[in-house]
């Protein structure tokens, strides 16, 4: 799998590399990173771990505008935006990886794979409480009845 990043992928510092067999950004994107600072120094790191820079087809480029205007959301992407979804669009067996709503929407028109940035991270760190399904109390895990009112004891998601 070729990993495509947008600016939030690549500025949410992630590791990308273990689960990719190739990481890639489009020219673009690297031009939306102004020089020093945070946000450029994540972006050098991936470069320096092995990132690669590549410029989509034009052919791709206009498939990913005939999609965008298809499904509305054109006004809302950037230059990058359309670039960075066209070469997720031009390399084959790639997943494109944006938090950006109106590129998520692009790209399933298209049929573009995609996968979030930090909502995934976010699924990934809730933790579990326990709570009395009738009046609300929590409670320790192991209890099966409200000390309350005797309802019943749910497992509920709990960030
Ligand atoms: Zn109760």
């Amino acid at each position: 799998m070729i990993a495509v990043l947008d600016t939030s992928a690549i500025l949410s510092g992630k590791f990308y590399f273990g689960m990719a067999d190739q990481v890639v950004t489009s020219p673009s994107v690297i031009k939306e990173f102004s020089e020093g600072g945070h946000s450029w120094r994540l972006m050098q790191y991936s470069i320096d771990a092995g990132m690669k820079v590549i410029a989509p087809p034009e052919s791709a480029i206009e498939k990913i505008r005939e999609a965008a205007i298809d499904t509305g959301d054109m006004e809302n992407l950037s230059e990058a935006d359309v670039e960075v979804l066209a070469l997720a669009f031009h390399l084959k067996n790639s997943r494109l990886f944006t938090d950006d709503y109106a590129m998520q929407n692009v790209a399933s028109h298209a049929g573009i794979d995609y996968e979030g940035v930090l909502q995934e991270g976010i699924k990934k760190k809730f933790y579990w409480r326990y709570r009395c399904a009738s009046c609300g109390k929590f409670v320790e895990a192991g209890i099966k009845e409200c000390p309350v009112c005797g309802g019943k004891i749910k497992r509920v998601r709990w960030k």
